[in-house]
């Protein structure tokens, strides 16, 4: 990894050690490029990050609009939360999972799942604990660990494997000293979904190697084919062993919002609860409260948002397959995970669709070393774009 930060001046402004050592924002690069290429007036489909494009429900914003006038709210709230945002995450788990949580004792509330997702390994990882991270694979983890000076051993995700990690093939060394680990189905990137097989997997390999599992579920509302994704919650033993980290960024297009979870593990939990006394005061209540709707009020929005995204995947599949780009269709998540025709690095390729179709993708190689060979889209533009761009990528003939 590379150095973040350097600068010259008369006066010695030193960051700590840990900040030189944080991972490069691989995409800023990308995201440059793609905005000097739209300045310079082409017509550029930006399919390369992941942010939602959709608006968040109205009845949502209705329920901020309502509370924001609220003086309780203008107050510091409680530390932890609101007791009432937690009770209705723990209501929405019990509604789509069948899981039961304490709510004060197995919920911890997020300002985001980012940040949850940092925070974690702060919490459990001394320097020089291992953490197992999937390859390739969502770069905060990465962040977090590079914080904590743990070291990373990547379980590579391939293709062969259905995009999940093959605990046989960790080293019992790395295995020993591994304290955390990080899991994630609906998977970005790879838009691949587990089993419940797998869970149970994941839950014997950390019994055994006493390594808790954060598994996150940031996608946990977008299964395709009629397939509801599981929850790691959902199986016997996942709460002995770890937590679930769920977002209201995907499920509820509120990314802006920053709201999040992590839930299960009662003495995980405490010690996230722990971190954030140090330091943060809780969401805006106005915004706790807007959570709590989304949550407790009507879904039939997210029936319709996951709607969106599968037909914007045929689209995307369909046009794919004729220009003669085959690939796995999505099972869930709002990416599409495509094989690098021969000839090309991942990022070779995206600068290719870039220049030369005016078309923005995520190379692989951002999201580990077993990234390379793929590119990732988002179903984040409406079906006639994501077609046009499928069409515009034909017209290179890198697929014939
Ligand atoms: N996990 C994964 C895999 C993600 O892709 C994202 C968002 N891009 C997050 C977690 C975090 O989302 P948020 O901080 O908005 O909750």
């Amino acid at each position: 990894m590379k150095p973040t930060t350097a600068r010259t001046s008369a006066f010695p402004i030193v960051p700590a050690q840990r900040m030189q050592t944080l991972p490069v924002q691989f995409f800023a690069n990308l995201v440059k490029k793609a905005n000097a290429r739209t300045a310079e007036g082409y017509d550029v489909i930006n399919l390369g990050q992941g942010n939602p494009d959709r608006p968040t429900p109205a009845h949502i914003v209705s329920a901020l609009q309502e509370a924001a006038p609220n003086p309780l709210y203008h107050r510091y709230p409680p530390f932890s939360g609101f007791g009432f945002l937690k009770e209705a995450i723990v209501k929405r788990y019990k509604e789509d999972y069948g899981v039961t949580l304490d709510p004060e004792k197995e919920v911890a509330i997020l300002f985001g799942g980012k940040t949850g997702l940092v925070e974690i390994s702060q919490c459990f990882l001394n320097p020089g604990d291992v953490c197992l991270v999937p390859d390739p694979g969502y770069p905060d983890y990465w962040s977090g660990v590079e914080l904590a000076g743990g070291r990373m051993v990547f379980m590579p995700l391939l293709e062969s494997n259905a995009f999940l990690p093959d605990y046989s093939s960790i080293s019992p060394l790395d295995a020993e000293k591994a304290k955390l680990m990080f899991i994630n189905y609906p998977n970005n990137p790879t838009a691949a979904t587990a089993p419940a097989s797998f869970y149970e997997d994941t839950i014997r390999f950390a019994e055994k190697h006493g390594i808790v599992v954060a598994s996150d579920f940031a996608y946990g509302a977008v299964g395709f084919d009629g397939k509801r994704p599981v929850s790691f919650l959902e199986l016997p033993g996942a709460k002995e062993v770890g937590v679930e980290f769920y977002t209201l960024s995907k499920t509820y297009n509120m990314a802006g919002w920053r709201v999040g979870f992590a839930l299960g593990n009662e003495e995980v939990i405490r010690v996230i609860n722990l971190m954030q006394d140090h330091y943060y005061v809780s969401l805006f209540g106005g915004i706790q409260a807007a959570a709590a709707e989304a949550l407790t009020g009507p879904q039939d929005g997210v029936r319709e948002l996951v709607g969106v995204y599968e037909s914007r995947r045929n689209a995307l599949f369909g046009a794919l397959d004729r220009i003669g780009w085959k690939a796995t269709p999505s099972q869930g998540s709002f990416f599409a995970w495509l094989p690098v025709p021969k000839g090309y690095s991942s990022a070779e390729l995206a600068d290719k669709l870039l220049m030369e179709a005016n078309v923005v993708v995520a190379p692989g190689i951002g999201f580990g070393t077993s990234g390379e060979g793929y590119v990732r889209m988002g179903l984040l533009s409406n079906e006639d774009r994501l077609v046009e761009a499928a069409e515009r990528i034909g017209k290179l003939g890198l697929f014939r």
